[in-house]
């Protein structure tokens, strides 16, 4: 960050959407421990922090009478253990932009910390709008961003508000720099050869990303439900595995693109197959072109697991996005745990590898293995959009 903080208020977009139970205890931390170094920085180097986060959404989830559910959706939850983690009691304003927030922000002194309310209480949020990014810009003297999981949402908190400060006002956080530096890692230039592992339920959730990711990289694998479309579409035998019917001719293409480029593309060669989607099926090992009637394909199986395995030990630079595997299910987990033990292996051995993407992050977690990856990221669907190419609208908003 090369911004000057000293006696300046930055207002920085942080996200704070963690998950919270039912008596609004936050149960991931993540989210906000992401955004300490930034915070910490600023108020290091004689600044002030305003912060704006959003939490859930407010506006769709309204009460019966049609109100906010302030009470849920309050950032007030997160003030006490952002104040733990800071070492620094954090004020609260319960409006996002008004004459309260004015004057609480005005009278903001450095070394503090002052945490808006949820910016989706403001209709204009979500819809970008200029008038409301406007009056939030108002309330500090420079602009940071650290907000990498809403970045690609042109919402006025995340985009639009950048508008109104000029180059050397606005800047990216930690956070931001991080996710952004490792995944050009993976797009530009990488150490070859360049990996991907994609899994997760479905192929129509990430066509951009997979047919971008034929472009460039060497070998793909792909687990995983979305497996089964690709090898029905080959014309295998898939019983009542996860199949996009309508995506049968897409995967087809996909598969002479890769061929095409020349990229290694590999399927699970056998599955765990179930005769229910339930951890106490039955289940059997079977070619995953020869599924029996009745049975679906809930993990990859033990050669697919060899097959794989290979690769990455194999490879120098490694983008893992996606379970291989039914892997709430421990009986399905087995496939998602060996890929994420291979990949914290070669990494160990000098490979670098990102994480990205909600489940694949949250089975390195579970196994413990977050540490022992390159880079995990932050940002679920902004990780995407990013690797698919597309320039983030919060990304763009500061660079411009
Ligand atoms: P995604 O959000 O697209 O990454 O998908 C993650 C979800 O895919 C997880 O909830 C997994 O349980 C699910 N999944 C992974 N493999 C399979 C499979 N073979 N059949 C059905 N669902 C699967």
């Amino acid at each position: 960050m090369q911004l000057d903080f000293n006696g300046k208020k930055a207002l920085v977009r942080v996200d704070f959407n963690v998950p919270l139970d039912k008596e609004y205890h936050i149960t991931d931390d993540t989210r906000i421990r992401a955004a300490v170094p930034t915070i910490k920085h600023i108020l290091n180097h004689g600044g002030a922090a305003i912060l704006m986060s959003h939490l859930g959404r407010p506006l769709k989830k309204l009460k019966e009478d049609g109100s906010i559910d302030r009470e849920k959706f309050t950032l007030q939850h997160v003030v006490p253990h952002l104040s733990e983690l800071l070492g620094v009691n954090v004020q609260f304003c319960d409006e996002t932009v008004g004459e309260k927030a004015e004057r609480i922000a005005a009278a903001l002194k450095p070394g503090e910390v002052l945490l808006l309310e949820n910016t989706r209480f403001e209709a204009g949020e979500t819809k970008g709008d200029e008038n409301l990014a406007k009056k939030m810009a108002a309330l500090g003297d420079v602009y940071v961003n650290d907000a990498f999981g809403t970045a690609h949402r042109e919402h006025a908190s995340t985009a639009t508000i950048a508008r109104f400060f000029g180059e050397g006002a606005k800047t990216f956080g930690f956070l931001m720099e991080a996710e952004i530096k490792n995944a050009e890692r993976v797009l530009h230039n990488p150490e070859r050869p360049l990996t991907a592992i994609i899994g997760g339920a479905k192929v129509s959730d990430k066509i951009l990303l997979l047919e971008r990711l034929i472009d460039f990289v060497d070998n793909l694998l792909i687990g995983g439900g979305m497996a089964y479309t690709f090898l029905k579409a080959q014309g295998g035998e898939v019983g009542k595995s996860l199949v996009e019917e309508d995506r049968l001719d897409l995967a087809l293409e996909l598969l002479d693109k890769a061929k095409r480029k020349g990229v290694k593309l590999l399927l699970p060669e056998d599955s765990i197959i179930a005769d229910d989607f339930a951890n106490t099926a039955q289940s059997s090992l079977a070619n995953s072109k020869a599924i029996p009637e009745g049975w679906m394909g809930l993990d990859i199986g033990e050669q697919a697991r060899k097959d794989f395995r290979e690769v990455v030990f194999n490879s120098k630079t490694i983008l893992w996005n996606g379970p291989m595997g039914v892997f709430e299910m421990p009986k399905f987990a087995e496939g998602t745990k060996m890929i994420a033990e291979s990949v914290a292996q070669a990494t160990s051995k000098g490979a670098f590898s990102l994480v990205g993407g909600g489940d694949s992050v949250a089975a390195v977690n579970q196994l413990g293995l977050a540490d022992k990856v390159s880079y995990v990221s932050t940002g679920g669907g902004a990780m995407l959009e990013f690797l698919e190419g597309k320039e983030l609208p919060g990304i763009r908003s500061v660079r411009q």
